[in-house]
């Protein structure tokens, strides 16, 4: 029998170009897929009452350490370089698969209380093979639509960092994409996730590329960042050993050449800005414009929350006020108007949704309330008192709304938090990531009084 749930009388902003927004809108969903979006619909489906609601296509996060919820906030004055040392080579050696189930967990759960609703999870953490079966587990158990992004061993900073030789190990990369990922459809999907040049040997480079190209995985990988990577040409030498394509993400992009970046949209590349982290630890400028002027669609993502809060209203807010900034700063100095292709508060919505389904591949199932697209929607509380009285939609989540007016969320049609209520054992996962949280300290404690003795 067909199940079908109507959410009724909303504030519609479907992020489709052709359905646009509909101020008193009804959306149904059938079996988990976006049957219709209009003025009004009749159907014998269990309804809920979307008034005073503003519902939107869940939020993407195109690339997060999810693995770091049990360190959250422990690196709260940490530069990109303090990072290296404090989370990688400090923390991240001494996770257990029970550390990352841990938080994965609680990383996803806290991404679909805050309408995340698909995640690109950029697990660098495979110590063991252990350590992606429990990260893998932990997303699936949580409901979440995830990207899961394999990617090395993390057993210290000199293996991880600084031409390496360690590559990612393809036979397990294999087993987990046969075990996991056989179909590539369902909520889970597979990538890699590759430290690129500068950071590992040009062999190990060309050896992880062609990995993912056999095995038809996208790519997603760190470029031109903060003091080092910032110089490293990252792209330029990914072109120069011919491996550049459309399959691939490009995190931060703070320090690309007009070159490279050229080099990125010629090739069909995609973009994941972590304006938070970017503006705070010393990656460089949020570069939405200048994705934007190159053609490109740009994402939006937490990626640390060792340093940076864990959801999407933030990450808006960090890209909308760093890029007018800029712009404004540069206009002042020139003593020039500022121009009228300032980035928008509704852009920022396309770039939070159906931008991120685009960059992590998923446009045809999520990203927009599109009829036959999967159900992942989310409905914003606007009669708030940080909401209301709206006057325009796209800005009332973009400037206004913050996670606690975060009501409903649906992943692939399955209600996930109903009237602010995750729908989820929290109770179970906040004690995991506490006692993750207390096992790594310990274990930290060890390590430091081994060296010291
Ligand atoms: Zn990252």
């Amino acid at each position: 029998m067909t199940h079908r749930i109507l959410l009724r009388a909303g504030h519609v902003l479907s992020m489709d170009p052709v359905i646009g927004d509909l101020p008193r809108g009804d959306v149904l969903v059938e079996d988990g897929r976006i049957a219709a979006v209009e003025p009004e619909i009749s159907a014998d489906a269990e309804v809920l009452d979307m008034s005073g609601r503003i519902l939107i296509p869940g939020f993407v996060d195109t690339h997060r350490h999810t693995w770091e919820a049990p360190i959250r906030g422990v690196a709260p004055d940490a530069t990109l370089d303090d990072y290296f040392v404090d989370i990688l080579d400090t923390f991240a050696p001494l996770y257990t698969p029970d550390d990352v189930y841990a938080g994965n967990l609680a990383g996803a759960l806290e991404c679909l209380n805050a309408g995340i609703t698909t995640l690109v999870d950029w697990s660098h953490i495979n110590n063991t093979p252990e350590h992606p079966d429990a990260a893998i587990q932990a997303l699936a158990e949580s409901g979440i639509r995830a990207q899961y992004a394999y990617g090395s061993a993390n057993t210290s900073l000199a293996d991880y960092w600084f031409e390496s030789r360690i590559a990612i190990p393809a036979d397990d990369v294999r087993r987990i994409r046969s075990a996991h990922f056989a179909s590539g459809e369902g909520l889970l999907t597979m990538a890699l996730a590759t430290r690129g040049p500068g950071f590992c040997v040009d062999e190990v480079v060309t050896a992880e590329w062609a990995l993912a190209r056999e095995l038809g995985l996208p790519i997603t990988v760190h470029v031109a960042m903060g003091r080092l990577a910032g110089r490293f040409g990252m792209v330029k030498r990914l072109h120069g050993l011919g491996l550049l394509g459309p399959d691939t993400t490009y995190v931060h992009c703070c320090y690309l050449s007009e070159e490279e970046w050229r080099m990125v949209a010629d090739s069909g590349g995609t973009v994941s800005i972590a304006p938070q982290v970017e503006t705070q630890m010393g990656h460089g400028w949020p570069p939405v414009m200048q994705a934007i002027e190159h053609g490109l669609r740009p994402s939006l993502s937490i990626d640390v929350v060792t340093t940076v809060p864990g959801d999407m209203f933030t990450q808006i807010r960090a890209a909308f006020g760093a890029e007018r900034a800029r712009v404004n700063a540069d206009c002042w100095q020139a003593n020039m108007p500022v121009p009228d292709t300032m980035l928008t508060a509704r852009q920022m919505l396309e770039i939070a949704t159906v931008n991120g389904a685009h960059v992590a591949g998923l446009e045809d199932r999520t990203g927009s309330l599109t009829p036959g697209k999967r159900a992942d929607i989310v409905a914003i509380d606007a009669t708030a008192p940080n909401v209301a009285p709206v006057h325009d939609a796209a800005a009332a989540v973009t400037l206004c709304a913050d996670v606690s007016n975060v009501d409903t969320v649906l992943v692939d049609g399955v209600i996930r938090k109903r009237d602010g209520r995750l729908l989820a054992d929290t109770a179970r996962a906040l004690r995991l990531v506490e006692e993750s949280r207390d096992r790594l300290l310990a274990a930290k404690e060890e390590k430091e009084a081994k060296a010291t003795a």
